[in-house]
């Protein structure tokens, strides 16, 4: 099962790749919103890196709970109260080891807490259209039986199809839907940067 130190490996893994990627993330979102979704993301995980330093968590909800609480008062925008939601509502069910249904039970209250928070449909263009397909892939992992590794692993993969599948997508929703038609064609950026945290999630467990 996945405990704390998982918690602490992924995020930690999850900063490390959001630094990496903070210009790709700033190009995604100059193309269908406004720039700064790279900048704020950078920003929160650089705070989140901060707080967990030297932290000695005995559960996932704990490191969960401070990325949540940090993130909603560092990120800003659409995607901070949106994420901090997400940290959220996973941290309330991980107060212990995660298994495979542990897992699944974390993605699918992240979910919620994104469309609680933002109200958006699968097929607006969103970071919903990454999260969903996670949540789902994770559930039937470990209906078939499969470990937690595997049951991030499936999500990670699920959320990297899931982003790429924004692409021609229309946004509903968020700055992108001030383009209308003219989102389509372009990745939306908050799904990328959902899926590199998911690879993140995956490759501490792994
Ligand atoms: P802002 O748009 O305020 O500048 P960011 O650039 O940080 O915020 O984040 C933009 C991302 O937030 C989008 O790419 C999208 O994935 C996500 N997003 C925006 N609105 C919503 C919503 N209502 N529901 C889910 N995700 C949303
Ligand atoms: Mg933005
Ligand atoms: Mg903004």
């Amino acid at each position: 099962t996945l405990g704390a130190d998982w918690a602490l490996d992924w995020i930690e893994r999850a900063r490390a790749v959001v630094s990496a990627n903070r210009i790709e993330l700033i190009e995604l979102d100059r193309a269908i919103g406004d720039g700064d979704h790279g900048e704020n993301m950078d920003r929160g995980f650089t705070a989140v890196g901060a707080k967990l330093a030297g932290a000695t968590p005995s559960a996932p909800g704990e490191v969960l709970k401070t990325v949540a609480t940090t993130l909603m008062s560092t990120v800003g925008g659409a995607a901070g109260p949106l994420y901090g939601t997400a940290f959220l509502r996973g941290s309330k069910l991980a107060d212990g080891s995660l298994d495979a249904s542990g897992v699944a039970d974390v993605l699918e209250a992240a979910l919620e807490g994104i469309q609680a928070r933002g109200k958006a449909e699968p097929g607006e263009k969103t970071m919903v259209d990454a999260w969903l397909p996670a949540a789902q892939a994770a559930r039937s992992a470990a209906e078939s039986g499969a470990g937690p590794v595997e049951a991030l692993r499936a999500a990670a993969d699920a959320a990297a199809a899931g982003s790429d599948a924004t692409i021609p997508m229309v946004a509903r929703k968020g700055r992108a839907s001030y383009l209308g038609e003219r989102s389509a064609g372009h990745r939306d950026p908050g799904a990328q940067s959902s899926a590199l945290l998911l690879a993140a999630a995956a490759e501490a467990a792994e």
